[in-house]
């Protein structure tokens, strides 16, 4: 990537700095983008996957550490939002090398970087970056955020009952179509069949299924018969992207509450779902237990904390589809204007 094209990019996602990481003991090629540090600072995992071309590893990190910021503002953390990217390696490599190098990388930030765990990063990972840095969450130590995920989708299915004007406020009889049942997805079908709620489910693992079958009663469909399922609530909390305009056309649902990452395939798919009158929670906003949890226990504080803070997925998802009826404009869009406000205190351009 030619220089300019490099800062033209960093300016249109208003990216603060990127900072490049080569070592060559460990073969290790990072990318830490820090987007934001006005509300506090830059958390967002690491991904290491095998990139194809640096230049695609660079607008990765800059994509992502722009959605942290978005994501930590509307949770309203005291975080900025960033991210970083291990290029990884093509030839055999030692693993706690490699994120030993990393975590050393991360102490020269001296804090304005925290990572934590994403695509490829394990907790075992998490754990040799605390060898070289505090900067880190996701350890050992820390726990798994897939509960708190599944308890703020919780909240803010019941912020969708709540709001859609068909719909009752208890969650008894409520079909819900879950797609994906992995860590976040069954944590969910948990707690919505504590409250009596109808589950139809799907994954291309059986086995999992097969576990919501008999621990749920929940009936199974196939992956592509769960876009087209009659249901009230269509949950996706698998692979990112699945909402785009074939799927959406599909959808027998009144709304869309889930905890996958990036659901709209393009942005203009959240404006079809507004004109097919399916509202939907902004998934940066649901998902945001993961992130509350995460932050949560770096700052050192207890459950308490935690589910206190999960608990106001719910009031503001409320506000954005309050936003939403009045401005007659899509709640993706709405969510994006109030995160732009608590960052910059005005709409970017
Ligand atoms: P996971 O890997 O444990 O579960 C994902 C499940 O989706 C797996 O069981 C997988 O088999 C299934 N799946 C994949 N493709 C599918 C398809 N086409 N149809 C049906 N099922 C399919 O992941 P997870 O931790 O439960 O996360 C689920 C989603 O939520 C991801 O998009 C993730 O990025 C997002 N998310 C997770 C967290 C968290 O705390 N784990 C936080 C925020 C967002």
């Amino acid at each position: 990537m030619f220089q300019q094209a490099i800062f033209n990019e960093i300016a249109e996602a208003g990216v603060n700095d990127l900072h490049f990481k080569f070592d060559e003991a460990s073969g290790l090629k990072a990318i830490i983008a820090v987007h934001n540090t006005r509300r506090g600072p830059a958390l967002g995992g690491c991904r290491i996957i095998p990139y194809s071309s640096t230049d695609e590893a660079i607008t990765d990190a800059i994509r992502l550490a722009k959605g942290m910021s978005y994501k930590a503002a509307l949770a309203g953390l005291d975080l900025g939002g960033g991210k970083s990217v291990i290029i990884e390696p093509s030839e055999p490599y030692n693993r706690e090398k490699l994120f030993k190098a990393f975590g050393g990388f991360i102490e020269e930030l001296g804090g304005r970087y925290i990572t934590a765990m994403d695509s490829g990063s394990r907790v075992s990972d998490m754990d040799t970056i605390a060898t070289q840095t505090r900067h880190v969450s996701c350890t050992t130590v820390s726990g798994n955020p897939a509960p708190s995920t599944a308890l703020g989708v919780y909240k803010g299915i019941l912020a969708t009952l709540k709001a859609h004007k068909d719909s009752g406020h208890s969650l008894k009889g409520m079909r819900i179509a879950v797609q994906g049942v992995g860590n976040v997805g069954y944590a969910l079908c948990q707690l919505l069949h504590h409250d009596g709620a109808k589950l139809i489910v799907s994954d291309i693992d059986e086995k999992k299924v097969e576990q919501c079958v008999s621990d749920f009663g929940a009936t199974p469909v196939s992956s592509d018969e769960i876009y087209s399922v009659p249901c009230d609530i269509f949950s996706p909390c698998g692979l990112g992207g699945v909402l785009d305009h074939n799927h959406i056309n599909q959808l027998q649902c009144s709304a869309v509450a889930g905890s996958a990452n990036n659901q709209l395939l393009t942005p203009d798919c959240g404006q079809q779902l507004f004109d097919r009158d399916i509202l939907y929670a902004p998934d940066y906003l649901i998902n945001s237990g993961g992130l509350i949890f995460v932050a949560m226990k770096y700052f050192g504080n207890g459950q308490v904390e935690i589910d206190r803070r999960i608990d106001v997925i719910e009031e503001t998802l409320l506000q954005v589809f309050r936003h939403q009826q009045q401005r007659q404009a899509p709640s993706s869009l709405i969510a994006d204007h109030m995160a732009e406000v608590l960052l910059y205190g005005r709409l970017s351009a």
